[in-house]
């Protein structure tokens, strides 16, 4: 339909290299990656939704788009479903050049957060849609709509309308008539956004089982973190329309490559000392009780300045004599409530080791960092 492929925009040598963390694992191995994003752009006037990205996503991955409201990442996801054309850059699925392709030209699904059911159709015939335009055969239709409720665990449901079911079981739906129509890629953006808590707990488990038993490659949108780290094979960390990290999750959360990073998937815990600045995660810090031994800690006096006590844990913030503050987080093994709120107030020893640490540059905006100068101290 559109004639006029954009050209990939050259790399802009202020940007930082994101080294093999933007390549896939399995990519290089021989098989082109499923989804190849180059110098991927979109504009809305002066916004630059999407600003030059650079990715690949191995066949099979769960691969997640992590990142604050306005940070390109739906923008990111109709590009590659062919909602939107890019201003420059492409899209590779399987090795194949389809930045000039229709949406039903290319071989990816996509599940919206407000899941975009058809209300005055049943389950079945929203499961069995895309198989009916594609014209095929009703027993094919049949066989497979029954075995995609079965994997949604919504088999007895099938002559239900939309308006029949609770925002879980609608999910459900909405997952089992993308899954119907064996995409190789589906893209999911904040498919969970809407369910409560314990409900999205649960099906970000269970998605994640489906996944595994289909081998669909998932491109997963979302803004919350913990989500993100559960769920995902690897993040690439957006903000104001850039990647600024690529990792598997533990990575991403141990060794954020920039202050950015290390706030949005955490809490930042930034210090400065001795003209280094480092960053150390809430749990690994310990308050020391007196007498308890501080053999490879690295150890400072401060004061509780706060206390908020959330059931199982108990989080401090620390206000340090050195200048700074930290917050702490300590599992409520034996302390209650009472004596957790109890310290506030309290002068303390607080200590973590050095390798938890994690070097950090200062970012204006977060991005002139390289990912490789993340290096713990030690
Ligand atoms: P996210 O999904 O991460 O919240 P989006 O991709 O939706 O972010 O948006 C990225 C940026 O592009 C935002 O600043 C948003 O306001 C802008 N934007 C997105 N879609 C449009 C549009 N159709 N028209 C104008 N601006 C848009
Ligand atoms: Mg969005």
């Amino acid at each position: 339909m559109e004639d006029t492929a954009p050209a990939t925009t050259p790399r802009d040598p202020d940007r930082p290299e994101l080294g093999d963390a933007g390549r896939s694992r399995e990519g290089a191995a021989g098989d082109p990656p499923d989804i190849r994003l180059s110098g991927l752009t979109k504009r809305y006037g002066d916004v630059v939704a999407v600003d030059a990205v650079e990715l690949e996503i191995a066949r099979g991955e769960f691969f997640t788009l992590l990142g604050p409201s306005g940070s390109g990442k739906t923008t990111t996801l109709r590009m590659i479903a062919g909602f939107e054309v890019p201003d420059a850059g492409g899209v590779e699925l399987a090795g194949r050049d389809v930045t000039a392709l229709a949406p039903y030209d290319r071989e990816v699904n996509t599940v919206f957060q407000d899941y975009a059911l058809f209300p005055h159709m049943s389950v079945a015939d929203n499961v069995e849609y895309g198989l009916r335009v594609r014209k095929t055969s009703r027993a094919e239709r049949e066989r497979r709509r029954t075995d995609a409720l079965d994997m949604v665990r919504l088999s007895g449901y099938a002559s239900r309308k939309p308006s029949e079911l609770s925002g879980g079981q609608r999910q459900r739906v909405a997952l089992a008539r993308a899954i119907v129509n064996r995409p190789r890629v589906l893209l999911l953006d904040e498919p969970l956004g809407a369910l409560d808590l314990k409900l999205r707990e649960q099906m970000q488990v269970e998605l994640k089982g489906i996944q595994g038993e289909v081998g669909i490659t998932f491109v997963y949108v979302t803004h919350d973190q913990e989500e993100a780290l559960t769920m995902s094979d690897r993040v690439a960390v957006m903000n104001e329309g850039r990647i600024e990290q690529i990792g598997e999750p533990a990575a991403v959360y141990e060794r954020p490559s920039n202050r950015f990073v290390s706030g949005f998937v955490g809490v930042s815990n930034v210090l400065e000392r001795g003209g280094r600045r480092f960053t150390v995660r809430p749990e690994k810090v310990r308050l020391i009780e007196s007498g308890e031994g501080t053999d490879g800690l690295q150890v400072e006096r401060g004061r509780i300045r706060d206390v908020s006590y959330a059931g199982m844990m108990t989080r401090y913030l620390v206000e340090l004599e050195a200048g700074g503050e930290l917050q702490v987080v300590r599992q409520n093994l034996e302390t209650s409530s009472a004596e957790a709120l109890e310290q506030r107030g309290r002068e303390v020893t607080i200590g973590w080791r050095a390798e938890h640490t994690v070097a950090m540059k200062e970012d204006g905006g977060g991005r002139e960092e390289s990912s490789n100068e993340d290096e713990g101290e030690r």
